[in-house]
C-alpha cells in the first residue's frame, strides 16, 4: 500500500515569519516517518520560507496553493508554476473549491494548470467536489467525474497516474460538516474507476485524498475508509501541534 499523504492547505494564513515559526515547532513534534508523506502548502509569499526551513527534513514537501495558467507575462498578482518551483515548491494544488467558486476558475483552467505544473516540474494535486445543491440533486458523481476528466484532459496516461486527486465536497470545506467515511469511500470508488478508464489499470493505485473539515477527532476514521489514501486539511493544519497529531492519526 502507498504511504498515506497529508496535505496542509494554510489558505491566506501564515506569512513568512509565522510560516518559519510553524515549521520550527512542527519538526520538533513530528518525527521522521518514512511511511507517511507530509506536504505543507503555504501562500505564495511563504513558499520560500517553508521550503528553506525544511531543508533538514527533506521528506516533508512544500506545495503552492495555486499557480497561474500561463508560464509568464502580464498577469499582475499571479504566480507561475516555474516561480513556485524556483521558490522551493514541489507540488501545487489545482482546482481547489475556493479557486473554483470564489475566483471562477473553470475546468479548462484546471487542465491548463495541470499541464503548466508538469512543465515546471511540480506535481499537481487536483481537487474535485460537489456543492450541497449538487449533492441534494443527486449529481455528485457526474460533477466530480466531469471535473476529474476535464482537469486531467491534457495529461498523458503516465502523468494522470502520478496526480493525487483530492475529493473535497464543497459543503464540507470550512463548515465543520464532514462527509462520513462511507460517503467519502463511495465517491473515492467512483473516482478510482474513472482514473482506471482514463489511464489504465495501474491507475487503480492512484492516491485519492479526502478533504473537508478534517480534524483531530475524525482524521483516523476518515483515513481508515476504503480507498482513502490521505487527507487534505485546511483549518486544522494551522496549528503545528494539531497538525502533527493529524499527520500521525
Ligand atoms: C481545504 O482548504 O482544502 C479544506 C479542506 O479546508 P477545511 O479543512 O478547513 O475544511
Amino acid at each position: 500500500m502507498q504511504a498515506p499523504i497529508f496535505v496542509a492547505n494554510w489558505k491566506m494564513h501564515h506569512g513568512p515569519r509565522a510560516a518559519r515559526e510553524f515549521v520550527a515547532q512542527f519538526v520538533k513534534l513530528y518525527p521522521d516517518r518514512i511511511e507517511r508523506t507530509v506536504i505543507l502548502c503555504p501562500s505564495a509569499v511563504s513558499i520560500e520560507a517553508v521550503a528553506s526551513s525544511l531543508r533538514y527534513r527533506p521528506e516533508i514537501g512544500t506545495g503552492a496553493q495555486n499557480i497561474w495558467t500561463e508560464p509568464k507575462g502580464a498577469f499582475t498578482g499571479e504566480c507561475s508554476a516555474a516561480m513556485a518551483r524556483d521558490a522551493g515548491a514541489a507540488y501545487t494544488l489545482v482546482g481547489h473549491s475556493e479557486r473554483r467558486h470564489l475566483f471562477s476558475e473553470t475546468d479548462e483552467q484546471t487542465a491548463l494548470k495541470c499541464t503548466r505544473a508538469f512543465e515546471a516540474g511540480l506535481l499537481p494535486i487536483l481537487c474535485v467536489g460537489e456543492t450541497l445543491a449538487q449533492r441534494e440533486s443527486g449529481t455528485t458523481e457526474a460533477v466530480v467525474i466531469r471535473q476529474l476528466r476535464a482537469g486531467l484532459a491534457a495529461l498523458t496516461p503516465d502523468q494522470v497516474r502520478q496526480v493525487p486527486i483530492a475529493y473535497e465536497p464543497v459543503w464540507a470545506i470550512g463548515t465543520g460538516k464532514t462527509a462520513t467515511p462511507g460517503d467519502a469511500a463511495a465517491v473515492h470508488a467512483v473516482i478510482r474507476l474513472a482514473l482506471v478508464e482514463l489511464a489504465g489499470k495501474e491507475a487503480a493505485r492512484s492516491a485519492i485524498l479526502y478533504g473537508g473539515s478534517v480534524n483531530e477527532g475524525n482524521a483516523a476514521s476518515l483515513l481508515a475508509a476504503p480507498g482513502v489514501s490521505g487527507l487534505l486539511v485546511g483549518g486544522a493544519s494551522l496549528d503545528p501541534a494539531v497538525w502533527a497529531r493529524i499527520c500521525q492519526a
